[in-house]
């Protein structure tokens, strides 16, 4: 059975470890944000953490002002107050904790890792890379190495990868256990910057939780997969010890499918103009991902004391 160990995570930690919430404004806050965000304040206010709240914005096709706006202001009619990147910091202008604000800061990483790692560029497209992995449609394909070697001038229209070596990276997830992963069996060279110019979600997440000082993660399991790509880029960038990782449980449609930012039905949104209560919408996603065995009214107060007493969290199934 799954379980978090909060006394062996908190082991694993600094005595005040920062965490943080990471959406992308590229839709409405929905029940699988709120899970998300039940599960990073509720488990590092029982570590006695900081929760930092940053605006994962990098892809600029995708992301749009007003569902950040949204956003900051669904989690405050949520009581969820981030102790690092207050609302009231983004809507003051720009901010650390907005990725799309840090694009000189990325730039200089990005610097930085070519003078100690392979850094090339590259202009294949998505369907160059799908091409490379046959008739497998659901499983994600590795790059083919197409553009490694080739000695292309970085610019306009073409994007950069960090060449990945064979080797498997292990790390013990605290909710999942033991792990290992093979990313260059998975992704291959990982891409770090578009050919639109926008920086990958893996290379913004690595950099700004190495440059924010984040040493915990507290995230849904379908990033899972992504983890030790990670673990592997921010060690080639300097970090001399990855983050604790924790992947907790999806909320799942009644049809299986994870939720998704259309889901209408579970809108933070739709569900306020329903006229929920705050305190109904956080216990009802604490429901969803199994750690409460029935949906109950809480506030954000109340969120620790669903980790701390761990034989709740032995349900989830
Ligand atoms: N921005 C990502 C998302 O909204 C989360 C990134 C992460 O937690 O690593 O799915």
């Amino acid at each position: 059975m799954r379980s978090l160990d909060l006394p062996a995570l908190a082991a694993r930690l600094p005595r005040q470890p920062t965490a943080r919430f990471a959406p992308s404004p590229t839709g409405y806050l929905h029940l699988g944000h709120v899970a998300n965000a039940v599960c990073v304040w509720g488990i590092t206010r029982a570590l006695g953490g900081r929760v930092l709240l940053r605006l994962e914005d990098h892809d600029r096709g995708r992301c749009r002002p007003a569902y950040e706006s949204a956003l900051l202001e669904d989690l405050e009619w949520l009581g969820l107050v981030p102790d690092l990147g207050a609302p009231a910091e983004f809507r003051a202008g720009r901010s650390q904790f907005r990725q799309s604000d840090g694009d000189s800061v990325h730039a200089e990483y990005l610097r930085r890792l070519a003078e100690t790692a392979e850094v090339f560029a590259c202009d294949c497209s998505r369907k160059d890379v799908a091409l490379d992995g046959g008739d497998a449609p659901d499983i994600e394909t590795p790059y083919g190495g197409r553009c490694r070697g080739r000695g292309l001038a970085p610019g306009p229209g073409r994007g950069m990868r960090l060449r990945i070596d064979p080797g498997e990276e292990r790390f013990h997830d605290a909710w999942l256990g033991d792990q290992s992963q093979e990313p260059a069996r998975q992704c291959g060279d990982l891409l770090l910057l578009d050919r639109l110019g926008n920086w990958t979600y893996q290379f913004a997440v690595v950099v700004d939780d190495l440059r924010q000082g984040v040493d915990l993660v507290i995230r849904g399991e379908d990033l899972l997969g992504s983890t030790g790509r990670q673990i592997r880029l921010g060690r080639l960038l300097g970090r001399t010890a990855p983050p604790v990782f924790v992947h907790h449980p999806l909320i799942r449609k009644a049809s299986g499918d994870k939720l998704s930012k259309s889901a209408g039905d579970t809108g933070v949104r739709e569900l306020r103009a329903a006229g929920a209560r705050a305190r109904t919408v956080l216990g009802r996603a604490a429901h969803a991902i199994g750690l409460l065995p029935e949906p109950r009214d809480m506030g954000v107060h109340d969120l620790a004391e669903l980790f701390e007493r761990s034989s709740l969290i032995e349900r989830v199934p």
